[in-house]
């Protein structure tokens, strides 16, 4: 098994946002198909876009150490490609999990802006349970003791504490950033960094 062809290789959407990592053998298929372009980075910090001949040429002119051999040629490895196809990745939801909650508010409590080890918070619903808060990502917060103590059966209103922000369901995908962290590249940061900030801003923005 050539285990070039199983490096991982950034996957670019259409707007050139980060959306996956696949492998180089999957990566070149679509090249080859014409379903997406090779992508690489200069020096100056911009990016060139390759077609599948043209990133043969380049492979040709410009030999590579990261290459592959078929059985006609060698080309070079791909670290990042554009898909040029609609997104047919299937688009995952954040799972409603108490890790992905914690992830969300950051560990810090909804109510005081304070943060806490895990263990010292509890998930609290906003509405409560018997008032029909439903457990949902719009009612779920993470709260520490004390605030949740004050809050007891209580809307944030009557007991007097103000959510620091409106929960809502996150935008971002956990593959991202698991994957990401595992194989990324040096190219890749770029568009990873870009994923970051498009969370934070997101978040922020609610
Ligand atoms: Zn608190």
């Amino acid at each position: 098994m050539n285990s070039a062809l199983n490096q991982h290789v950034l996957v670019l959407n259409r707007l050139w946002q980060a959306v996956n990592v696949c492998t180089t053998r999957r990566a070149l298929t679509l090249l080859f198909q014409g379903h997406a372009q090779a992508v690489l980075s200069e020096a100056d910090g911009s990016f060139r876009t390759f077609s599948f001949d043209q990133w043969r040429d380049l492979s040709r002119q410009a030999p590579h150490e990261d290459s592959v051999r078929t059985i006609s040629f060698r080309i070079r490895v791909p670290r990042i490609i554009l898909l040029l196809i609609y997104d047919r990745l299937p688009k995952k939801e954040v799972k409603f999990t108490r890790h992905n909650i914690f992830e969300r508010d950051k560990n810090t409590c909804q109510y005081c802006g304070r943060v806490f080890e895990r263990s010292d918070l509890n998930l609290d619903h906003v509405i409560p349970r018997d008032r029909g808060g439903p457990t949902t990502w719009e009612n779920i917060v993470c709260s520490c003791v004390e605030c949740n103590t004050q809050k007891a059966n209580r809307t944030p209103a009557e007991a007097g504490l103000h959510l620091i922000r409106k929960p809502k369901r996150p935008k971002w995908r956990p593959f991202v950033q698991i994957n990401f962290s595992l194989h990324r590249h040096d190219s890749w940061k770029h568009f990873i960094d870009l994923a970051y900030w498009n969370v934070e801003l997101g978040e922020d923005a609610g």
